[in-house]
């Protein structure tokens, strides 16, 4: 199974994308959140990950950095309905609070011709924590991260081949995620800053961590791989190396920062 970071960043970053990634298998993909906006039409299109072949899209929660993209999708896959150049449904998964609200602007956004596909060939599947749903053929369990800002879903997938692939969405892992998250092969954790930033980044006011704390988390979870996203981006150019720098203090394991666009196999 291939890993595609669509983009790395947090909410307000200009020099890189808002973090959403793609797991992808045979020709068929699952987008984890769509980022911000327009731009995911581009990185999709340079990530060789056609529309024609989304068929499975999870967003974990409302906030605008992780849910408006996926407005320039319903657009672009409804369209493609209408023409015929789209087979088969799309499948939307999120908490079920987030479906009226999703509804809602696409409804106000896009043209009805589009959303008439609503309830029919776009499907919105709301999820309860502990849900259960088959996509690419593997196992994916949908969670409640017990967030105190907006109610956020994370998921653990296991592949075929009996890996195990754990998202926390956007904030720290808490420990009510244990039951998910524990034994993952793979763990996607965000990372807002270096500790040693802590006090200019201010992560905490915004119910984020840093490399050191996600790393910490990661060793004491026995993560075999460590991905960090969803972090500032003042010096992309030096991220990879100041971020590893710092975590391989607290880590054992394999940790990666990617890039936008980097690609792993799981
Ligand atoms: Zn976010």
């Amino acid at each position: 199974m291939k890993l595609t970071i669509l983009g790395t960043g947090n909410a307000t970053v200009t020099e890189c994308y808002n973090t959403c990634f793609a797991l992808s298998e045979d020709h068929r993909h699952f987008l984890v959140d769509a980022g911000g906006g327009n731009q995911i039409l581009r990185i999709l299109k340079d990530t060789q990950i056609p529309l024609e072949e989304i068929h499975d899209i999870f967003i974990t929660h409302e906030h605008i950095d992780h849910l408006l993209g996926l407005f320039w999708l319903i657009r672009m896959i409804g369209q493609k309905m209408n023409q015929g150049k789209y087979e088969g449904d799309v499948r939307i998964y999120c908490h079920s609070g987030l479906i009226s609200t999703i509804t809602t602007i696409a409804e106000l956004t896009i043209m009805k011709k589009v959303t008439q596909h609503i309830g029919g060939r776009i499907q919105l599947i709301p999820l309860e924590s502990g849900d259960k749903k088959q996509i690419l053929d593997c196992e994916v369990t949908f969670f409640d991260i017990g967030s105190t800002k907006a109610k956020q879903f994370g998921f653990s997938l296991n592949t075929r081949d009996g890996k195990k692939l754990s998202c926390c969405g956007d904030e720290p892992y808490n420990p009510c995620e244990a039951e998910y998250v524990r034994d993952s092969d793979w763990l996607m954790h965000e990372a807002f800053c270096l500790y040693s930033e802590a006090d200019k980044f201010k992560p905490y006011e915004k119910h984020h961590s840093t490399v050191r704390e996600a790393c910490e988390l990661a060793e004491e979870l026995k993560a075999s791989n460590l991905i960090l996203y969803h972090t500032e981006d003042t010096r992309l150019g030096e991220r990879k190396k100041l971020y590893s720098e710092e975590g391989k203090k607290y880590y054992s394991g394999n940790l990666f920062v990617p890039d936008d666009q980097e690609v792993f196999l799981i």
